[in-house]
């Protein structure tokens, strides 16, 4: 359902995705891992259309998404994005939150919104949650909100960039648990994250970018345990 396709980015004279191949089926779960500044962030932006390709094209759903005739806001109705903190506008109630981009941007009814808004807070046990602001929520409870806020569109695909890595360690397993329920009910995903846990328990598929491509890809047993190439167990041993 995505397929990235000898995606290039240069910021200045540093070539970050050099000719980049990434396809993703539909109800797939890929984790994206490499060192940092291996281009795991630039590859989301590049799908979300938060940045120009410089060379390579990108598909969703069997459309040319980087076509530069193609209205972006209509594709980023189709894909979800949520960052690893500083997610929720914080002079705006949760519900607020999670309407304002529906409602705006992408012209839907406010009492539609509203509805659907509820209806995903109470999946997260966070209904009574809706007027508060995010101050008043625990760094987990904001996460899963951040996570939520991006579901409102029902979008086909959903981008997560280190979405635990801003929290205290007790706070992880909420917005994990959350991430699986997603993918029990079918969400395509795909995350980059520095935590090989994490990759193992949510992933179907484990790519390892260096040197602006996927050197390496496989199940995560494969990839993380056995890694076929030197780079790659240099990277894991370096975490070890
Ligand atoms: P991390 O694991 O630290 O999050 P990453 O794999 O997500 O790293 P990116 O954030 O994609 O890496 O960055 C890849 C490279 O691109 C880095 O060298 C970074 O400095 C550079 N880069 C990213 N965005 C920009 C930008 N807007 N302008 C200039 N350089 C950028
Ligand atoms: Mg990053």
């Amino acid at each position: 359902m995505l397929a990235c396709t000898g995606v290039r980015k240069v910021f200045g004279s540093t070539v970050v995705l050099d000719g980049l191949d990434l396809t993703v089926a539909e109800h797939e779960v890929v984790a994206l891992i490499g060192a940092s500044g291996s281009g795991k962030s630039t590859l989301l932006r590049c799908v979300n259309l938060l940045e120009d390709l410089d060379d390579g094209m990108i598909h969703l759903d069997g459309e040319h998404i980087t076509d530069p005739r193609i209205n972006p806001d209509l594709v980023r109705r189709k894909i979800g994005i949520v960052f690893q903190a500083y997610n929720l506008f914080p002079h705006l109630s949760v519900l607020d939150n999670i309407t304002l981009a529906p409602v705006r941007v992408h012209k839907r009814s406010r009492s539609d919104a509203r509805q659907q808004a509820l209806s995903l807070l109470k999946r997260i046990g966070l209904e009574e949650k809706a007027d508060a602001y995010p101050d008043r929520l625990s760094g987990g409870q904001q996460q899963r909100v951040a996570i939520v806020r991006a579901l409102v569109n029902s979008p086909r695909l959903l981008l997560l960039d280190e979405v635990t890595s801003a929290l205290d360690p007790e706070l992880v397993g909420e917005v994990l648990d959350l991430i699986r329920d997603l993918k029990r009910d079918g969400m395509t995903m795909v995350l980059a994250t520095h935590e090989m846990t994490f990759a193992r328990h949510v992933a179907d598929r484990v790519c390892f970018l260096d040197a602006g491509r996927i050197l390496e890809q496989g199940p995560p047993e494969q990839v993380l345990d056995n890694p076929v190439e030197a780079r790659t167990q240099q990277f894991l041993r370096r975490l070890a």
